[in-house]
């Protein structure tokens, strides 16, 4: 697979340069220079194929030139053990919960596959390299996890103290072995200031091979194609053209469907559903794409005003707003819309969902109800329900919503950080040392 930068087109990168770089020198995204389609016979047999067979197939047809076929194998098993499964809500209304791996969100696809994929990079030129990453919440969980005992990583992970939820924290601190975590007394963009600033120190760069679990990664995007191929094979027994609705912030997810999509995957309509940060329902609605500022929301890991995907969306089409909005239809939902939805398919269905999956549903809802098409609707569910269990009380009006055992497991075990103030001396002396 050979990559160009969305600024350049003549500025290329091999596959294992741009999972290390993540960003192309000039700052643009990586882009694959060619996409290749998967086989009419694969398609043809896709419902009898589990999870990792079809993440198998995929990945062959798009790492093939750079990895023998017997070490994807090996990658994608040790990338997942879990699936993507299709839960019927209404008539011809399918959820695709992406939430059981083990940060119990969809970025674990991406995480873990990123992990599985840079330490097969990483054993083959016997390199270490030490990742550093900070969050606000859901991407330090999904990078933990998906790193987690992987071999020649290390990770570091900074988050803001007293910023994160109860279970968010657990996540991160309660791992151990080559995951670190430091509690920043400080904000987000404070924890985001000290790892730029590692980035550009001379002496930890001599030290340490650093690298970043950026999310616009094209290891992170790759493996978040693979649900939609499971998805398809799910409900592609229904006999109608599939409908995807996705939940967004910075629109990977919906690239990911994008690249299934122009790799040949059978897909009728996207749905491209928001949050009232909606940047890209008025880029669709009007042509125009004018970021703004984000607004805090109840489905906050959808809280973007300007989406670093949004160049690799329309790229997809050529960056023709036209083409686009042939293929994406956009809507958006505010609070009080999101909290009725959980309410309602609740008292309907007696199915939880969170303030995310809760927009996808909206979203599907109001294109079939715009179009009056007959269709399989596909919402994407991005996060378990639990992990949001304020506003799935406060939405339910009840403080009984049972959590999983894995979950309040995670609760009961102890926290183990460092405390580092917002200085950047302070963190590199912790890093040197
Ligand atoms: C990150 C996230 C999203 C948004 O996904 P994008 O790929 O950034 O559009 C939606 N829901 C949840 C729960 C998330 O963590």
């Amino acid at each position: 697979m050979i990559l160009y930068s969305t600024k350049n087109q003549h500025l290329k990168a091999s596959l294992e340069e741009a999972v290390f770089r993540s960003l192309p020198p000039d700052n643009g995204l990586y882009m694959p220079e060619f996409i290749p389609k998967v086989s009419t016979e694969f398609l043809n047999k896709i419902e009898n194929l589990t999870f990792n067979e079809i993440a198998f197939e995929v990945s062959k047809t798009l790492l093939s030139e750079d990895i023998p076929e017997s070490d994807i194998r090996l990658i994608v098993e040790r990338a997942f053990d879990f699936d993507a499964p299709i839960v019927p809500i209404e008539d011809k209304t399918y959820c695709l919960e992406l939430f059981h791996g083990p940060s119990m969100a969809f970025k674990d696809f991406g995480a873990r596959f990123m992990a599985s994929l840079m330490s097969y990079f990483l054993v083959r030129s016997q390199k270490e390299i030490h990742i550093l990453v900070a969050t606000s919440g859901d991407t330090g969980g999904a990078v933990a996890q998906g790193f987690y005992n992987v071999p020649g990583i290390n990770v570091t992970i900074l988050y803001p103290s007293g910023k994160v939820s109860d279970i968010q924290e657990k996540q991160l601190t309660t791992l151990g072995g080559n995951v670190k975590a430091l509690e920043v007394d400080g904000t987000f963009d404070d924890c985001q200031a000290l790892v730029k600033q590692a980035f550009l120190d001379d002496e930890l760069n001599q030290k340490y091979n650093l690298a970043s679990a950026n999310s616009i990664n094209i290891s992170r995007l790759i493996p978040q194609s693979f649900y939609y191929f499971r998805a398809y094979a799910q409900v592609k027994h229904v006999g109608l053209p599939v409908v995807f609705s996705v939940p967004s912030g910075n629109f990977g997810n919906l690239s990911a469907g994008l690249l299934a999509y122009r790799m040949g995957l059978p897909v009728s309509h996207f749905i491209a559903t928001t949050n009232r940060n909606n940047v890209v329902p008025n880029y669709l609605d009007r042509g125009a794409y004018h970021p703004v500022p984000s607004v805090e929301t109840i489905s906050n890991a959808m809280d973007v005003g300007n989406p670093s995907n949004f160049v690799r969306m329309t790229r997809f089409f050529g960056d023709d707003w036209q083409q686009v909005k042939q293929d994406i239809s956009g809507f958006w939902f505010d609070d009080e819309q999101t909290k009725t939805a959980m309410r309602e398919v609740y008292d309907h269905t007696g199915y939880l969902m969170c303030p995310h999956t809760a927009v996808a549903y909206l979203g599907l809802k109001e294109y079939i109800n715009l179009t009056k098409k007959e269709v399989a609707g596909v919402f994407l569910s991005t996060a378990h329900y639990a992990k949001f269990l304020n506003v799935v009380e406060d939405a339910l009006g009840t403080n009984e919503v049972e959590i999983p055992t894995r979950l309040s497991d995670l609760l009961s075990k102890p926290k183990v950080a460092t405390s580092i103030s917002k200085h950047f001396g302070d963190f590199k002396a912790y890093l040197l040392s």
